[in-house]
């Protein structure tokens, strides 16, 4: 129904990886990092304006740059029982695989924000210190697709910094990552930062942090307040479902981490759960509740009634290019009697307990790993009223179960069904550069429980490299966190 007159729609974002449910929406998805194919992107539409082409030359243009997928280009093509039977490419210069988008080098981080003159959200300066995370937690999607781990120099980040504060004036400042922890050099950088900026009075905060006692012995050289609390994401309770997801933490240690964190201030201490993990049972739900007790008992013991528990339950949902896409999500009736259970044994003095709708979880289930007949749900959703539904008060749960009804599609065949291991699904044709095979490994390693190191220690092939193997020669050194790539080992890993 577009036409040439309509502004040309792009997206881009982690969400984006699997593109088809928003496909009848979207003239272009950029897949990967964004930073370098914006330019491309501009250079591409401004010499289309020039040239007086037919939208449709724009967008063949347009799929000539890496990493820029543009949906019409293709057709998909299913089976009788409605899994994907391949994906046709209806221009020849469209490509048969989108590959991402990623930098060998980070560019400079941004250092001239807006200032909003209200409260926002994300009211302070914040800084990227690496990309990626060699951890390979299985149900983390960022984790698997901002591969490989890239690092800014202490240089660099402090340098940012000090120009982000003095032009902006923020008093507060965020180290970001996804985890930092495992940025090589971080306690360099936290001296660095404290010693250079020692006087200014600025709150820092360093997220996503591992679960040991050097994360205190972190925080603690912040000198931040500790009125927000401590932060800290177990996951999982039980040692079986924490080999299943690959994020291995002894419960002592947790309990140990605890207890230092009470004792040296902090009030409260915030646990971050999900429920809903692959072959999870009620047990390994009771064992959540049970943590939280234990958890609290230590702060008990070190500042006595103060002490304050506060545990974030949401619901896991798989998501495609994961080990966990081929896996079913839990259904409704399952997450409410997992959240029955914890808010019958979580509660009492100084314990919080959080958890999401299930309703909004099944709303993330549908799209994450959808097709491109979700378009005629989403936009039957639109028509019945469905338009702010992350806010709580407009969300319409009704209008999406008619959209599927009026569309002739089941949610369950989206969200609960156990994928064939040799499924094609509707993201195959979009490239992470890891491979599918290696997320296939890591399925069956979740299903007997294996567990596998950060890969900073030890390479698993999970595909980056014979991907990018070119980029990274001509990028050696410990900026990567990958292996280094030298002309006699590329053959070998790009087998
Ligand atoms: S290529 Fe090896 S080191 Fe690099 S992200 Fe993959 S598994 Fe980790």
């Amino acid at each position: 129904e577009r036409t040439g007159q309509h502004p040309l729609v792009i997206a881009g974002g982690h969400a984006c990886y699997n593109p088809e449910p928003m496909a009848d929406f979207i003239d272009a998805f950029v897949i990967g990092e964004g930073e370098e194919v914006f330019g491309d992107l501009v250079n591409a539409y401004q010499a289309w304006k020039r040239s007086g082409q037919a939208r449709a030359e724009l967008l063949v243009t347009l799929s000539g740059i890496p990493g820029v997928y543009v949906p019409a280009l293709y057709r998909p093509h299913y089976q009788p029982e409605g899994t994907l039977e391949r994906m046709e490419c209806l221009h020849l210069s469209a490509p048969a695989k989108i590959t991402k988008r990623m930098l060998a080098m980070l560019p400079p981080a941004p250092t001239r924000f807006l200032v909003p003159n209200i409260e926002v959200v994300h009211n302070r300066i914040s800084v990227e210190i690496m990309r990626g995370c060699t951890r390979g937690c299985r149900f983390c999607h960022a984790g698997m697709i901002t591969r490989p781990v890239r690092e800014r120099s202490i240089e660099e980040i402090v340098d940012t910094l000090q120009t982000a504060l003095d032009s902006t004036g923020f008093e507060e400042i965020a180290l970001l990552s996804l985890s930092s922890s495992d940025y090589s050099h971080i306690t360099d950088l936290v001296d660095a930062v404290t010693t250079r900026f020692a006087g200014r009075n600025l709150t820092i905060s360093l997220p996503s942090l591992r679960i040991d006692s050097f994360s205190v012995d972190l925080m603690e050289k912040l000198k931040g307040s500790r009125q927000g609390g401590f932060t800290l994401a177990p996951e999982a309770a039980t040692e079986r479902m924490r080999n299943i997801i690959n994020k291995p933490i002894p419960t002592q240690q947790l309990l140990d981490t605890a207890r230092a964190i009470y004792s040296r201030g902090w009030l409260t201490l915030k646990l971050y759960f999900m429920i809903g993990h692959p072959d999870e049972t009620l047990e390994d739900v009771q064992a959540i509740a049970d943590l939280c007790k234990a958890v609290l008992a230590e702060g008990r013991k070190a500042i006595g009634g103060r002490a304050q528990l506060h545990a974030g339950v949401s619901t896991f949902v798989p998501k495609a290019h994961t080990p966990f896409q081929w896996v079913p999500a839990d259904s409704t009736e399952q997450i409410e009697a997992k959240q029955a259970l914890l808010r019958r044994e979580l509660r009492g003095p100084n314990l919080k307990l959080n958890w999401s709708d299930p309703r909004d979880t099944m709303l993330e289930a549908y799209l994450s790993r959808g097709d491109r007949r979700l378009g005629a749900v989403i936009l039957g959703a639109w028509q019945r009223g469905a338009k702010f539904d992350a806010w709580q008060d407009q969300v319409k749960h009704d209008a999406w179960q008619e959209a599927f009804a009026a569309a002739g599609l089941s949610p369950d065949f989206y969200v609960h069904r156990t994928r064939f291991v040799d499924e094609v699904f509707p993201w195959d044709h979009i490239d992470t550069a890891v491979k599918k095979t290696y997320l296939l490994e890591e399925y069956r390693n979740s299903q007997q429980g294996i567990l596998r190191g950060d890969c900073r220690k030890q390479c698993y092939a999970c595909g980056i490299l014979p991907t990018f193997a070119g980029v990274r020669r001509l990028h050696q050194g410990d900026y990567w966190k990958c292996p280094e790539v030298t002309r006699r080992t590329a053959p070998a890993l790009a087998d």
